[in-house]
């Protein structure tokens, strides 16, 4: 955001916030409310900075708020419902405070047909801006605040990646840090390339001058996001083996990685890098060749496997996860249970699954579909409790062992807290000083359950 339109812009964002300032003895608020993944989590955080750089303070509650901004995710139809109903209700609160300002951005957004159904519907909206616009976030905020009327930017093309964004970040000691936006696969059930642009990738030093300052300012854990995290086009390998020098005690983790482009020489660095924690998140979708050809996944079943068994001549039990869609348009049971064998055949640690959701604009979307919802539903059950069966048994390879743990939180059962060791598989231990959160700690494992283990604090 440094060009001369927007300094002007941050300058008259600034003068607003001045005056506020005067009138009320305290700076305006802002709330801003992210959905869906953490590249939008992330988004967020950075249209956070630059409004307190403009003289906003966040708030923790709509309801205080002079700003009030919704980052909208468009992946599934029901992230989509979630917004319009948080949107519809706020009709009211609306009318009842003029002043403040209701905005909507991300991905649906930037769907055109969607932001047309929010500027007909919901008046209340003040601004919208799709996922390109963001650079231009102090130019649309002074035009609503001096003109008072509702502004829209979802300019259809991405620009350059901008690097002045001061990402405020909620989490203390974990950080998402994008290293690539966008995505050319085009798969058919996705909506991202469309609101999201083509794959455009940060330079190496930008993003190795922000780990070092995410480690210095004591941050533990960096997660590098991108939609097709491992397609970095200044390659991905080579910027593990990179930030791996960086001094420090903290890991890496990296999602969302694409089959196509999981090489050995991705599963070499994560190998050799002990910063790099040893766990690769790979999206499989659908264990049946067909349906990936249908899905435009371009890889097989087979061409996945590979993959995992040069990880696993490596490292015996190398950890993946995965996501999954249960219920592609002309799927059948029979090419759905290869999908259950599959992931019996790769042992995954875990497994993200969900229900196929059309949506609007994509291919598959106008594809046939002879199989309803309830039908899916049931699949997607069958799905759980094989995968329940799998990691019941694959967890228990950690009795025994110790692992290293960042504590993130406290667990459920009172007095426990809880982390993730390197292959992210969530660890629970008993432990009452919550002042530990974010530290790491070494945990011997003494048991497993289907979807954690749970052990105690070791030297
Ligand atoms: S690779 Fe991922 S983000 Fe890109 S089109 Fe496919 S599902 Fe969407």
């Amino acid at each position: 955001m440094a060009d001369i339109a927007a300094e002007n812009a941050l300058e008259r964002v600034k003068e607003y916030t001045g005056r506020y300032r005067m009138q009320h003895g305290t700076p305006p608020l802002c709330y801003v409310h992210s959905f869906g993944c953490q590249q939008n989590v992330s988004d967020g955080e950075k249209l956070l900075g630059a409004l307190v750089k403009a003289g906003y303070e966040k708030c923790g509650s709509f309801e205080q708020a002079q700003l009030i901004i919704f980052n909208t995710c468009a992946v599934r139809e029901n992230a989509e419902d979630k917004v319009y109903a948080v949107i519809g209700d706020l009709k009211k609160f609306k009318a009842a405070h003029r002043d403040t300002i209701l905005g909507l951005c991300g991905c649906m957004a930037q769907e055109k047909k969607t932001s047309e159904r929010i500027q007909a519907a919901y008046p209340q909206v003040d601004l919208i801006f799709g996922t390109f616009a963001y650079p231009r976030l102090y130019e649309l905020l002074a035009e609503v605040l001096e003109r008072k009327k509702r502004v829209v930017d979802i300019e259809e093309t991405a620009g350059e990646i901008s690097e002045d964004f001061f990402q405020l970040r909620e989490n203390k000691f974990s950080a998402f840090l994008p290293i690539m936006y966008g995505c050319n696969n085009f798969c058919t059930y996705c909506i991202v390339p469309y609101v999201r642009g083509r794959e455009r990738s940060r330079k190496p030093e930008a993003v190795e001058a922000e780990v070092r300052q995410l480690v210095s300012d004591g941050y533990r854990e960096i997660w590098l996001l991108g939609q097709n995290v491992n397609s970095y086009s200044y390659g991905f390998p080579a910027l593990l083996r990179r930030l791996n020098e960086i001094e420090g005690d903290f890991r890496i983790r990296f999602m969302s990685s694409h089959p196509k482009d999981a090489t050995p020489d991705l599963i070499d660095a994560i190998l050799d890098c002990d910063k790099v924690c040893k766990h690769l998140h790979l999206a499989l979708q659908s264990g049946n060749d067909r349906i990936l050809k249908e899905m435009n996944r371009r890889y097989t079943a087979e061409d996945y496997y590979k993959i995992v068994e040069y990880a696993r001549s490596k490292r015996e039990d190398f950890s993946f996860s995965t996501d999954i869609i249960v219920g592609f348009p002309g799927e059948s049971y029979e090419e759905f249970c290869d999908t259950k064998k599959f992931i019996k055949r790769v042992k995954f640690d875990n497994i993200y699954s969900f229900v196929y959701s059309p949506r609007s604009g994509t291919k598959a979307a106008g594809l046939p579909d002879g199989v309803s919802d309830k039908q899916k539903g049931l699949w997607l059950r069958e799905l759980l409790l094989e995968q329940r069966e799998v990691s019941t048994q694959w967890l228990s390879r950690f009795v025994g062992r110790t692992c290293r743990v960042l504590i993130d939180g406290k667990a459920r059962e009172p007095g426990w807290l809880t982390g993730k060791n390197d292959e992210n598989i969530i660890v629970n231990f008993p432990c009452a000083d919550e002042g530990m959160i974010g530290q790491f700690v070494n945990v011997k494992i003494t048991g497993s359950m289907n979807w954690a283990v749970r052990g105690e604090i070791t030297e």
